[in-house]
């Protein structure tokens, strides 16, 4: 079995959208931290739960050039602990 991380085409990623931000103001912290965000030091973790409308099942139905270009790149740009827990390219543990 290949070690190899890769994705196991469960559109997860394309029904949350994580990201991260660096807050520095204390009372923007309280404020993400009030509604449920992860907050370490001045970094917020963000995952809004939104759907996106081309996807249909688990699959995009855009394709080549027409999939937006982040999409294409992911999660080639993301840290390991910003991917959503079970997804292929995730580090084990
Ligand atoms: S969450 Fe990870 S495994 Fe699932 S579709 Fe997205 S990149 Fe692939
Ligand atoms: S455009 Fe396609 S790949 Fe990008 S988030 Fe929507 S369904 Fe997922």
């Amino acid at each position: 079995m290949s070690d190899k991380l890769s994705c196991l085409r469960c559109g997860n990623c394309c029904r949350s959208i994580v990201f991260k931000l660096n807050v520095r103001n204390v009372e923007d912290r309280e404020f993400y931290r009030a509604r449920g965000f992860k907050v370490d030091g001045t970094r917020v973790d963000a995952r809004v739960d939104h759907v996106c409308p081309h996807l249909v099942g688990d699959d995009c139905d855009l394709h080549g050039s027409s999939k937006p270009s982040l999409c294409r790149r992911y999660p080639g740009y993301m840290s390991d602990v910003d991917l959503l827990p079970g997804c292929g390219f995730k580090e084990k543990k």
